[in-house]
């Protein structure tokens, strides 16, 4: 067991060599005796012993029991009072300072180790329960600020669903009580806005679904050994098809390697959100440029666009559910699409990062390990 180091704080030298020599004998460290209580305060700071004990009458200005209480507010070192009678007055002050023991001069060998020994003790287990109750207090604080986030996004997912809701319900009244008065091109302009809305609602549910599976554990990243530039082709063949001619995807890869160690199902996810951003963001139409590399055992894909960039104030947050940035005007969107990006980067232990200037572009690299 480590052995107590204990400070003298005594201006009778008689009586400090005398403790000294005892404390020594009963197996206690003294790294040093000071005689004053500006000196304690001094040495404790930069020696931080176990204990001090701590004569009334001191020489210096300040006497025992004021610096007894610097000692234990400041430092919170345990501090034990050994001296000769003290007056009612004194015996108060002492009684303020909630020492951990009072040993009256002469000392008794045995008390003096008994007391030691309980003061270390208290003060150990007090240092304890303090540490328990700040980690319960903050465990408290981190699960109210997630309960409270999550009641949050709960609320943002609600509020997406308003809008296509509407648009469905008011389609269907309206075809429901003027169907048959309607001409031709109005109920079917009034059956493609419920479609729509219907797919946007269901685009929505996916993503939510998504993230709440990733969170929650419920997607397990499965790794398989596969041909990423193929498949990031595929891919990127796919969305073109999807997208209008003024938008071209192109792909270029940057090496010599074509293998990974990658689950494909939230690769597919990463890139489909990083590629979609792209052409979304660029209204104007143009070239989104991705490029595959490989770099220090990472594999990296990078998706550059000319579009209308994510302005600074809103960079930090990015990432976060139903986040968007205050540019996007008219461009649909509800925010999910990066956080699942995110999720997907953390189950690969990889890295994402961006670089973006309004009216610009925007670059998003993301890193993944090979490991293989
Ligand atoms: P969702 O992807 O769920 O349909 P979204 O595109 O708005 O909606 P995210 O993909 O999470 O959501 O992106 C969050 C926000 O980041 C966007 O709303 C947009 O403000 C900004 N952003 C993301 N990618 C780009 C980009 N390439 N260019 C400009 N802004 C971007
Ligand atoms: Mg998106």
């Amino acid at each position: 067991m480590k052995k107590i180091t204990i400070l003298i704080v005594e201006d009778e030298q008689l009586v400090a060599d005398d403790l000294r020599e005892t404390l020594e004998y009963l197996g206690y460290i003294v790294p040093t005796m000071v005689a004053t209580g500006e000196e304690a305060i001094v040495i404790v700071e930069s020696l931080q012993p176990d204990l001090v004990l701590m004569d009334i009458r001191l020489a210096g200005e300040m006497d025992g029991v004021e610096a007894s209480e610097q000692i234990q507010s400041r430092f919170n070192i345990p501090v034990v009072y050994l001296t000769a009678n003290a007056d009612r007055a004194t015996l108060e002050r002492v009684k303020a300072t909630q020492p951990f023991g009072y040993i009256l001069k002469p000392f008794d060998e045995r008390i003096l180790s008994t007391t030691i020994e309980i003061a270390v003790s208290r003060h150990q287990a007090e240092f304890e329960v303090q540490k328990a109750l700040s980690t319960a207090q903050t465990d408290k604080h981190v699960a109210q600020s997630q309960s409270q986030q999550k009641s949050q996004y709960l609320y943002m997912a609600a509020h997406e669903f308003r809008n296509p809701l509407t648009t469905i319900r008011l389609g269907a009244e309206i075809l429901k009580h003027y169907g048959d008065r309607l001409p031709e091109d109005k109920k079917q302009s009034q059956l493609s806005r419920i479609q729509s809305a219907t797919e946007d609602l269901m685009y929505l549910l996916e993503d939510i679904l998504t993230l709440g599976q990733a969170e929650t554990g419920k997607i397990h990243y499965e790794p398989v050994s596969m041909d990423v530039v193929s498949f990031c082709r595929e891919q990127v063949e796919a969305l073109q098809m999807t997208v209008g001619e003024e938008y071209s995807i192109k792909f270029l890869v940057n090496s010599e390697q074509r293998n990974a160690y990658l689950d494909e199902k939230l690769l597919w996810h990463l890139l489909n959100n990083l590629l979609s951003n792209a052409i979304k963001y660029s209204p104007q139409g143009g070239e989104v440029l991705f490029t595959l590399y490989w770099e220090d055992n990472n594999v990296c894909f990078k998706v550059q666009d000319r579009g209308i960039g994510i302005p600074v104030e809103a960079q930090a947050e990015v990432f976060e559910p139903f986040q968007r940035a205050g540019n996007v005007g008219q461009i649909p969107g509800t925010g999910l699409g990066l956080a699942i990006v995110k999720q997907c980067v953390d189950m690969h232990e990889g890295s994402i990062s961006f670089e973006s200037v309004v009216d610009r572009g925007t670059t998003f690299v993301v890193k993944l390990p090979v490991k293989e």
